[in-house]
């Protein structure tokens, strides 16, 4: 299944205004904050053992106010605008507020705390008016204006000139060239919606947390095994209540659905899940996105688009919605025909075992998983033993990474982390040179975002002589105590996935910080990540990490066939639940300027409707009123992308497949060509020069099992 998960990237912080109510905390500020010098860590790591949560607000606003100053200095500079003083100059701005802006948002998403969330409110209106004050200064933009007016007669390298496009381009999406008058209004509208979508993270975290399924029954639980089961144990006695709790994860369906016999149960924890953020109390999240949708509206009229989805795709690799929409209309039929065959298989087996009622959302997972055992025979209980997650790390995805690149581990224990648990190493390039430091944090907490991503620490830049610090953060269900951390496949993927976010950091190559790493378009970023996952099945490097946690024998020949052959099953659901998501998003902001206060409910039916996805048994991956991606992360009109960069991994995996496979020079060349370049050219160019044509649709119904002659 495809995996849910984005990248946490808080790269492109330019800008400060400070607000008059936050100047008391800049005075808080001085030598002994942990974050006022660059640490002195290797690859100036964050000094997690000196940081304490109070350390964070004084040392991001006074980042914000010192980089004002910068940028204010690079505007009133009275010698005339040249690429050195005034583009070189804004990359060098601000590195007090990158590192401790790039720290907060990392532990308050995966380590959070009723402190650092009031921080994260009270910072939130505070960044995006920094960042307006800056693309709305006008003499700054004049500036960025007439170098790139004399672009073409400056003799800059490429980067150079990437860096001026891509700067100016930032300055007249924000507004840089609206009147005063509007000028004021947008930062009024970001300011708010700022608020509004970090008021939503919170509500939905609580919400989240508030709708785990508790039990104090154990037969309710039937089907999970003795070590789920205690698990949910040890989670009740976290949450001092008696007998049994499910945390819900942030996603529709829940993975334990899977295994389930009781019906009841699996009917209630599906709407535990359905349900959470729409009870009417106050963790209800539905007045603030229909608030958000018109606000967001109402910022694109003000710039100019008819929506909101036209101005945040002008800068994508797709560039308008109507590509997004009409790459996701060719898979629609195809996905859904995929989704009813499989329904067909479904309600075949309940049927057969005379259950008498007719499929429901609740039941897929349980069904589909007695159909996968009856086309298959592949159990998840016989196939985890085999993925015990230090294994699949250190002998499956640093594995693939070092057959493909040639890079090498080493664990760190001297490095201070955020929260227990957290592991760190050492990355060396092919010719032993120290190139990176790796966190990983894999294991769910109640008090961590759900799902996954990739967080930058330290962002590659050889202008500020900077190399990359990243981290992968999961929500892998953590082992019962004594018990091993058994993965499932989707587990596997996601390892596999967030590494390849990892690698897009560790091997940028960039000379300013702006253009580095992971600081690409959003239906690029995830290209990457989602190419990656290919090596997690390929087969050199299955057999070498999936080996038994005990016995450490290699996964058994039938077994490995079988996963082979089932990699296509249940594609038609996940394509579909995916794609019914990504047209809920582009709906949403795809709403005029003039249009009324949305009712969520009824809006969402509507949407789903009229884009052929209201399909009874496959409800869309995230409902909209916990879609964190679109409401609370940067992905609004951007869900797309990960069906988008599906299309682009799938066609770059049978690049690989065309030329040979895994070998150390595909390696190279990809590398090279496309995981070292972050932004530093356009990214529908630099995807064709590697891959000889534009990306196409072929690849990705083949590998997903959906060609139209391809059957079930
Ligand atoms: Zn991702």
């Amino acid at each position: 299944m495809t995996t849910t998960i984005f990248v946490l990237s808080f790269a492109l912080v330019l800008g400060l205004a400070t607000l008059s109510a936050t100047q008391a905390a800049d005075t808080e500020f001085g030598p002994q904050n942990p974050f006022y010098a660059p640490s002195t860590l290797p690859f100036q790591a964050p000094p997690f053992d000196k940081i304490k949560d109070s350390d964070y607000q004084p040392a991001i606003e006074a980042g914000m106010a010192q980089q004002k100053k910068e940028m204010q200095e690079i505007a009133n500079n009275p010698d005339p605008p040249t690429f050195q003083n005034t583009l070189v100059a804004m990359e060098k701005t601000g590195r007090l507020l990158h590192r401790a802006s790039a720290a907060f948002f990392a532990v308050s998403a995966a380590d959070t705390n009723p402190d650092l969330q009031k921080v994260r409110s009270a910072i939130a209106p505070q960044l995006a008016a920094h960042a307006d004050a800056i693309h709305l200064d006008p003499k700054l933009f004049l500036r960025v204006k007439t170098i790139y007016e004399q672009r073409a007669s400056l003799k800059l390298d490429p980067e150079s000139l990437r860096l001026v496009e891509v700067t100016y381009d930032q300055f007249v999406h924000a507004g840089a060239n609206l009147s005063d008058a509007d000028k004021e209004q947008l930062k009024k509208l970001n300011e708010e919606m700022a608020s509004l979508s970090t008021e939503f993270a919170n509500r939905l975290l609580a919400a989240t947390k508030a709708g785990a399924f508790v039990t104090a029954d154990k037969s309710a639980l039937a089907g999970l095994s003795d070590a789920e089961i205690a698990a949910a144990a040890e989670a009740a006695k976290g949450r001092k209540v008696d007998g049994y709790v499910i945390p819900l994860q942030n996603t529709t369906q829940q993975p334990d659905l899977l295994s389930l016999t009781n019906r009841t149960t699996r009917q209630a924890i599906f709407e535990d899940s359905w349900n959470r953020a729409e009870k009417s109390d106050a963790n209800d999240t539905r007045e603030i996105i229909a608030k958000l949708a018109q606000l967001r509206a109402q910022k694109a009229k003000l710039l100019g688009y008819s929506n909101y989805a036209a101005w945040k795709l002008e800068d994508q690799m797709a560039k308008t919605p109507e590509a997004a929409l009409g790459f996701m209309g060719k898979l629609v039929q195809p996905s859904t025909a995929k989704a009813a065959a499989e329904a067909k298989d479904i309600q075949d087996v309940i049927d057969a075992q005379k259950g008498g009622f007719t499929l429901q959302p609740w039941d897929w997972e349980f069904y589909a998983e007695q159909v996968r055992k009856a086309k298959y025979d592949i159990d998840q209980s016989q196939v985890k033993p085999y993925f015990e997650l230090n294994n699949v790390l250190q002998n499956g995805v640093f594995y693939a990474a070092n057959q493909l690149y040639g890079i090498s581990f080493k664990e760190r224990h001297d490095l201070p982390v955020y929260a227990d648990g957290v592991r760190v190493f050492e990355v060396f390039d092919s010719n032993g040179s120290s190139m990176a430091l790796f966190y990983c944090d894999y294991f769910k907490r109640d008090n961590k975002n759900g799902g996954a991503w990739m967080n930058n620490f330290v962002e590659q830049s050889k202008l500020m002589g900077t190399k990359p610090v990243v981290s992968n953060v999961a929500n892998f269900a953590p082992p019962a105590p004594g018990e091993p951390a058994l993965l499932t496949a989707d587990d596997v993927r996601t390892m596999f996935h967030e590494f390849g976010h990892a690698l897009h950091g560790m091997f940028a190559n960039s000379e300013y910080p702006s253009l580095s790493g992971t600081n690409t378009a959003r239906d690029f970023v995830e290209f990457p990540s989602q190419f990656n996952e290919h090596w997690a099945t390929y087969p050199s490097i299955f057999q070498h990490y999936a080996r038994h946690y005990k016995t450490g024998a290699p996964m058994p020949a039938d077994l490995l066939a079988k996963i082979e052959k089932s990699e296509t099953f249940n594609k038609g659901y996940s394509t579909t639940e995916l794609l019914a998501a990504a047209e809920l998003d582009m709906q949403w902001h795809s709403l005029p300027p003039d249009a009324p206060l949305q009712n969520p409910d009824a809006f969402e039916t509507d949407a789903l409707k009229k884009t052929n996805l209201l399909i009874s048994y496959v409800p869309p991956r995230y409902r909209s009123s916990y879609f964190s991606h679109i409401w609370g992360s940067g992905y609004s009109a951007g869900y797309y992308a990960y069906l988008w960069t599906q299309m682009l991994d799938d066609d770059a995996y049978q690049w690989f497949v065309e030329h040979g496979g895994l070998t150390r020079a595909n390696g190279d060349r990809f590398r090279q060509m496309v995981l070292s370049r972050g932004n530093t050219e356009d990214l529908a160019k630099m995807y064709e020069a590697w891959r000889g044509k534009a990306p196409s649709i072929e690849p990705m119904l083949k590998y997903h099992g959906l060609e139209s002659n391809g059957g079930k």
